[in-house]
């Protein structure tokens, strides 16, 4: 054990930190290691696998097969180390402190849709009847350093889009691939994402907007609202 205690094997330290001292000590950066391994040494923890993709937004980089393919499905892979959480001054680094007002907030601001697919809360994503979206707070830039929990930095997601999100590093498009779809788009396209640019918002239509509140309230309303509109269109 170092002279500051600074050892995975302390209990007296955060999970978090655990999981991040036994990433650089025994798995070392550049391998592979199972969530399993992971489970066995860092005993007497709760939620260890939150802990440890809590890092990500630390800056640290750990591949799944998803975006690895050559790992197995139950295989992590240690690719970069980021903020040194052990240390005082880094302990928060990446850690959002989102408080129950923000959230509220900024879910409503984005009519409780997730804002990179558009799914609805509770929703069934096309194509896939039976699941289920789960919205969450993402950060506007998933990779910056910044730990605020303001709501300009926030945006709603869909469990799904910000485990995407977050798994990006290091594979995003380049510049030049995103510019040339976006030179692809005819001219009245064009100028709609450069008014999105400036707004830094995708606008939503009042008919999507009536859809993320419809979609809040819970089935046995929703069945009574779709009758009451298609006799209202009807009448
Ligand atoms: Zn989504």
């Amino acid at each position: 054990m170092s002279a500051e205690g600074l050892d995975w094997r302390n209990a007296n330290l955060g999970t978090r930190v655990r999981v991040a001292l036994w990433l650089r000590d025994e798995v070392r950066v550049g391998n592979a290691f199972s969530k399993a391994a992971l489970r066995a040494a860092i005993t007497g923890a709760e939620q260890v696998d939150r802990r440890m993709r809590d890092l990500r937004p630390a800056g640290w980089v750990i591949r799944t097969n998803l975006d690895k393919p050559s790992l197995q499905p139950d295989q992590l892979f240690l690719e970069k180390i980021g903020a040194p959480v052990w240390e005082r001054e880094h302990r928060a680094a990446g850690l959002r402190q989102i408080s129950a007002k923000t959230r509220r907030y900024v879910l409503e601001r984005d009519q409780h849709m997730c804002r990179r697919c558009g799914v609805g809360a509770a929703e069934a994503y096309p194509g896939e009847p039976g699941s289920t979206a789960r919205l969450t707070l993402g950060h506007v830039n998933p990779h910056g350093s910044g730990s605020a929990g303001r709501a300009e930095d926030l945006i709603t997601e869909c469990a799904r889009c910000n485990e995407l999100v977050r798994n990006l590093t290091g594979v995003q498009m380049s510049s030049a691939q995103v510019w040339e779809r976006v030179k692809a788009l005819p001219g009245k396209q064009k100028r709609e994402l450069l008014e999105w640019m400036a707004a830094d918002v995708r606008p939503l239509s009042p008919v999507e907007r009536a859809w993320g509140m419809y979609r809040q309230l819970p089935a046995a309303l929703r069945d009574e609202m779709q009758r009451d509109l298609q006799d209202l269109l009807e009448s």
